[in-house]
């Protein structure tokens, strides 16, 4: 199968390369480099099987191409991580809604299966766990830049369950929480990368907030593996689908687990939101997904065990400051 996967060199994007090439897929990547990285899929370079190209998914020339030419899209390209958001609001709302609207109507054009990333900031302001796909929403004002991110991703849904509806387009809406694991960079904000580099120089862990809030985090090689099982299943056209892991933990004992796990000696430092963010800021304090429909579609959920992906991210960036 030729799988085009947009934001390739990303860091779902690049793992996802990996496990397709692995399988005896072809896969090409479409990354313009924004947050992407050429050293995230440099090992693939000279397989027979694996082709990139540098570009703009707003380019309506070169996605016209590349779609026209492969079997499924995997639509992965765009701005991610709130701080990236927040520092870069028009240019992440245009990649985001112009980008994934390019990516549907060619998709369209062509009758090829696309999946959407989408994610769990769309399901907004909620506090009850498990969050469900088909859970109503909460967002703060317009004012508070953060919910640009979840409404443009919503956007995006809407748009890939129009076509559809009104197409009768494959189209697969996945809801990714949390991923963590190998290659991915603490320079957008994620929180685990920023924290394993905070701890492995000794330097102070920043808990934003009370550190009261929340997350479950998944590790890379599901999201992976859950995205190629429904590359492959024929069960998932028009749904909304939770990709997560749901081993729930606040982001202060998560500090302490990553210095604990890193042997580290940093000071665990609470910092004010404003501080962090700026004003006008807004967290979200608890983000569980219910894995059920992942289950019944596809026969896998995220389980690997928070201290295991810890403890492999931690070698990972161990192994690259030495
Ligand atoms: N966070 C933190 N310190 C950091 C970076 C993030 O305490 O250096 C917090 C952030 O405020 C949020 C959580 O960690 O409550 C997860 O943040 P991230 O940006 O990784 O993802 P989010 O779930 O907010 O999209």
């Amino acid at each position: 199968m030729k799988i085009l996967v947009t934001g390739g060199a990303g860091f779902i994007g690049s793992h996802l390369c990996d496990l397709l090439i692995a399988k005896g897929e072809e896969v090409t990547v479409i990354d313009d480099l924004s947050t992407g990285s050429l050293e995230n899929i440099s090992h693939l370079n000279g397989n027979p099987r694996f082709h990139y190209c540098v570009n703009t998914i707003l380019n309506t020339k070169v996605m016209d191409r590349l779609i026209s030419e492969c079997d499924c899209v995997v639509h992965l390209a765009a701005a991610v991580g709130v701080k990236y958001v927040l520092e870069n609001p028009l240019s992440s709302i245009e990649t985001n809604i112009l980008g994934t609207e390019t990516a549907l109507k060619l998709a369209n054009r062509y009758r090829k299966k696309i999946l959407v990333a989408s994610t769990s900031e769309v399901y907004g302001k909620h506090m009850h766990a498990p969050l469900k796909e088909d859970d109503n929403l909460i967002y703060g004002p317009p004012s508070t830049m953060r919910w640009s991110y979840a409404a443009s991703k919503l956007v995006d849904e809407f748009t890939a369950l129009a076509y559809h509806r009104t197409k009768k387009l494959d189209t697969v809406i996945i809801r990714c929480f949390n991923t963590i694991g190998p290659r991915q960079t603490g320079l957008y904000g994620m929180v685990v990368p920023r924290f394993i580099q905070q701890a492995l120089r000794d330097d102070p862990i920043t808990v934003y907030g009370d550190g009261k809030q929340t997350r479950t985090f998944t590790f890379i090689d599901d999201v992976v593996e859950a995205i190629y099982r429904l590359i492959k299943c024929e069960k998932g056209a028009g749904e909304v689908v939770n990709i997560g892991g749901t081993e729930e933990i606040t982001i202060a004992d998560l500090a302490h687990k990553i210095k604990e796990l890193s042997g580290s000696n940093s000071e665990i430092v609470f910092i004010p939101y404003d501080k962090a963010y700026g004003k006008d800021f807004e967290d979200m304090m608890r983000r569980v997904p219910s894995v059920d429909k992942l289950k019944a579609l596809i026969g896998f959920i995220p389980e690997t065990p928070l201290d295991q992906i810890l403890k492999n991210t931690i070698e990972y960036f161990r192994a690259k400051a030495s």
